[in-house]
């Protein structure tokens, strides 16, 4: 059996989400992976196989697919630390596009990684079999790809071949989510995300780093097209809920305002958000919070 954290990466318009449905459609997991440390966001989770199998954990991780010339060292820096507890990078590029500045970013931040990386060519259905080869030399001459994977995420051709690479790239290892925490209400799972994203924009030093977010409620009107969602925010210690709700309880509205917003235009509904901050002294060793997080 094996395991592990997968970081997508390649430029807009690849085809990473058209990939991702393919393989994990609407499946992710309803809670955060690991804690919640980074602002890598979970893309979804794929039970492969029986036997020889494996769980592929699909993991976003934003500061990659956005070269800056201007800061061009600070970027790859950044999308350096994404890759942290990271098992195996998809690095996927499209067969129809010039190899380009961008498509260089990305080879530099995955060779300061020190990651095994498999390549997916992607939308092979759009170009002539003679273009696929000497693109497969090129970045073959680049680095020393685990695999590289001609494929048509649209057509679903080459897709379980790359599920198979994949699967064989990553470490041995238990699957890291029950099965009985994937989930199909991705929305959920989104939102606390979006939530936990938040707070670790806006707050310093250990708050990131010790806070969990949890759904505890959530109802959709349709005939309203709303949702009104609450939440709570998990802290270790007093002083942290005190940061987190801020002077006149600013942070907070600071923080639901801005989930709030960005979960409306990716979801295209109203949203009401009730957001509650709660103490609970050494949740990251509780085991029975620990695995309603998924984490045990
Ligand atoms: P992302 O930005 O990397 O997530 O890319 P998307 O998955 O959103 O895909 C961008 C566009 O490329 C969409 O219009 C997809 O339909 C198209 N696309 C994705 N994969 C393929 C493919 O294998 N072949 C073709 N022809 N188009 C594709
Ligand atoms: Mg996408």
């Amino acid at each position: 059996m094996r395991s592990g954290f997968i970081a997508i990466i390649g430029r807009p318009n690849v085809g990473k989400s058209t990939f991702l449905n393919s393989i994990v459609g609407e499946k992710i997991a309803a809670v955060s992976p690991k804690p919640q440390t980074t602002r890598n966001r979970l893309l979804g989770v794929r039970n492969s196989g029986e036997g020889e199998g494996g769980q592929l954990v699909f993991i976003d991780t934003p500061g990659i697919h956005k070269p800056h010339t201007k800061m061009h060292k600070k970027m790859v820096d950044i999308a350096f630390a994404a890759l942290q507890g990271i098992d195996l990078i998809l690095l996927m590029v499209d067969a129809a596009s010039e190899f380009g500045a961008g498509d260089r970013f990305v080879l530099e931040a995955i060779k300061k990684a020190g990651l095994p990386v498999v390549l997916a060519i992607n939308k092979v259905d759009l170009v002539r079999k003679g273009r696929i080869l000497p693109l497969i030399e090129l970045y073959h001459r680049e680095f020393p790809f685990a695999a590289i994977v001609p494929i048509s995420a649209m057509l679903g051709d080459g897709v379980d071949d790359l599920e198979r690479e994949l699967v064989e790239a990553l470490p041995e290892g238990k699957p890291i989510f029950a099965e009985d925490v994937i989930t199909d209400q991705p929305e959920r799972s989104l939102a606390a995300e979006i939530v936990r994203e938040k707070v670790f924009i806006h707050t310093h030093e250990e708050v990131p780093y010790s806070s969990a977010v949890f759904i505890d409620a959530w109802e959709e009107f349709e005939d309203l097209n709303r949702i009104d969602i609450a939440a709570t925010i998990l802290v270790d210690r007093a002083s942290q809920k005190g940061i987190v709700i801020g002077r006149g309880g600013q942070m907070l509205k600071r923080i639901g305002t801005e989930a709030r917003k960005e979960l409306e235009q990716i979801l295209n509904v109203k949203i009401y958000l009730e957001l509650w901050v709660k103490v609970k002294e050494g949740w990251r060793e509780n085991d029975g919070i620990l695995r309603d997080l998924g984490i045990e």
